[in-house]
């Protein structure tokens, strides 16, 4: 496997005087269309290195060799808008719902039809254009001193007078709590949505800083009493032997929100074929070689999450512990398309 990087993808003269020569030698033309069709261009926004691993696998099954530039999820949003027609790039790897919408509704995407996907991949986890290929949650932490988990049961309990200066959170701008709201609107109302985030601002212990991980080290800290995280921030601490983490985990508790009535928030690693693929036919068979149960391996359990196939199994001691909760079954395209209205609600209610 090759990185791409900017020397490569801009290294097209040098390349057409190559074609040239080649095309003047008829006997070698057969040898330059199998090797354009035998090549793989990924944008990918994951940083794993289990990542590694699946993508010399699917080239040793396939023989198509892949060419990877790894970059940050806006950036390559922004490089494929300024690439266009002329984008090398056939696949898009990023995490978050919202995320893969704001490059669906670019007109980033095209439509991919393929049975194998459709027979592997859940209805709800898929649309005509992308595809999720693993699951995370978002759930509930609390400090067990300050806190009991009846008082943070559901999402909507993070907004009660009663945890006044309880609350940490990252910034509402972020995909992982645009889509939360997202959910939130479509499960009680775009008016309910905007008084539960009034109450929630309400309560915030310090304007919105940080990741996931920085919230729940604040609330182990006692800083603040509650926050919500990604399910594979925690089982990342779980499986760190640093002191530090180790002191933290034991400070915390984990609750499932919404168990009792529309589900904990579940969002989704996945990728879809770009609307100028070059290789369409080759990432189409990447996308499905993505739904195979050793791929689902790789893919999920590289970054502590759940595989989206049934079939396929990952052993992970600590996410496993996590246990088994009711997830949120709306449709993750149906909830992709609530983010924007989220960023509007969360705007107006001034979750910054
Ligand atoms: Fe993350």
């Amino acid at each position: 496997m090759t990185r791409l990087s900017t020397p490569v993808l801009s290294s097209r003269p040098a390349l057409s005087r190559c074609v040239r020569t080649l095309a003047a030698v008829a006997a070698l033309v057969p040898l330059l269309a199998q090797a354009q069709t035998a090549e793989l261009n990924i944008y990918s926004a994951r940083h794993y290195q289990t990542d590694e691993a699946l993508y010399a696998n699917f080239t040793k099954a396939t023989g198509i060799k892949v060419n990877r530039l790894d970059g940050k999820e806006d950036e390559l949003v922004e490089r494929l808008r300024n690439e266009g027609a002329r984008s090398p790039a056939d696949i898009l790897i990023t995490v978050d719902a919202a995320r893969l919408e704001v490059a669906d509704s670019l007109g980033l995407f095209q439509p991919v039809q393929s049975k194998l996907l459709d027979s592997r991949v859940p209805a709800s986890l898929r649309t005509p254009t992308w595809f999720s290929f693993s699951t995370r949650a978002r759930v509930i932490v609390y400090n067990k001193s300050a806190l009991k988990a009846e008082q943070v049961q559901n999402y909507e309990d993070l907004a009660a007078p009663a945890l006044k200066g309880q609350v940490c959170v990252r910034s509402g701008s972020h995909p992982y709590n645009l889509s939360l709201g997202a959910a939130v609107i479509a499960h009680d109302g775009e008016a309910k949505a905007e008084s539960w985030v009034r109450g929630l601002v309400a309560n915030f212990a310090r304007s919105p800083k940080g990741g996931d991980t920085d919230q729940i080290r604040a609330v182990a800290a006692g800083e603040c009493g509650v926050t919500i995280s990604n399910t594979y921030y925690l089982v990342r601490l779980m499986r760190s032997t640093k002191a530090d983490d180790v002191a933290a985990m034991k400070a915390v508790g984990i609750v499932w929100p919404n168990q009792k009535t529309w589900g904990t928030h579940i969002n989704i690693s996945g990728a879809g074929v770009l609307k100028h693929a070059p290789h369409k036919e080759a990432a189409v068979k990447f996308l499905e070689y993505l739904a195979s149960d050793q791929a689902q391996g790789y893919f999920a359990d590289g970054n502590n999450e759940w595989p989206v196939v049934a079939s396929a199994a990952v052993v992970n001691k600590e996410l496993d512990s996590l246990g088994r909760f009711k997830p949120d079954t709306l449709p993750v395209g149906e909830l992709a398309r609530n983010a924007a209205l989220a960023q509007k609600v969360y705007d107006r209610a001034g979750w910054k």
